[in-house]
């Protein structure tokens, strides 16, 4: 890896059909779009059905992380990844509502940051099955940024029911 390229890690997630395109369907072509020029798309997780939260009444999500290398800094990523968001439909209105696609950047290199428009790590990953056991299947040995600890801790540490609310999916 050159220098000037930084590892990333993405989380994906997606509960509404886009067109004639199944959420799967979607991920898959919004991470085939993401890859090329500053971005490269290095490994992809297996995709997760997880009920939607925090209604799950709503349809059921299909997750998921990929492993970036890039040479774009973290806020043109993440504008990026927006673009791409956009591109398939993503509306932004109600918190939490069904999404035809969802890109959050979870982890930049070993950036820590604050900001409204940018938080590294994502602030809310740290605390859900559906990103960390994902990103435990590409990056085993990673560690988290603030404090170090390492990704399996923090996959342990997640409750037994969410872990189990989680299925493989074989897309
Ligand atoms: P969401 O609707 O959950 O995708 O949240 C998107 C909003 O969260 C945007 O306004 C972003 O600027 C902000 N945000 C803050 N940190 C992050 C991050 N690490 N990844 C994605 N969006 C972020």
């Amino acid at each position: 890896m050159n220098n000037s390229y930084k590892k990333a890690y993405i989380a994906f997630g997606a509960n509404l059909p886009f067109g004639q395109m199944s959420p799967g369907q979607t991920v898959t072509s919004a991470l085939d779009r993401l890859n090329g020029g500053p971005v490269r798309v290095l490994r992809r997780s297996s995709y997760w059905q997880s009920p939607a939260w925090p209604d799950p009444t709503q349809p059921p999500y299909i997750n998921g992380c990929a492993a970036l290398e890039t040479s774009l800094p973290p806020y043109a990523l993440l504008r990026r990844l927006m673009r791409v968001e956009r591109h398939f439909g993503r509306h932004r209105g109600v918190r939490n509502a069904p999404r035809t696609l969802d890109l959050d950047l979870i982890l930049y290199d070993d950036m820590c940051l604050h900001t409204p428009r940018l938080t590294l790590p994502h602030k809310r990953a740290r605390d859900r099955a559906f990103v960390l056991v994902p990103l435990y299947e590409i990056a085993p040995n990673l560690r988290w940024p603030r404090g170090h600890k390492p990704l399996r801790y923090l996959v342990k540490a997640l409750a037994d029911e969410d872990k189990a609310a989680l299925y493989r999916k074989n897309t």
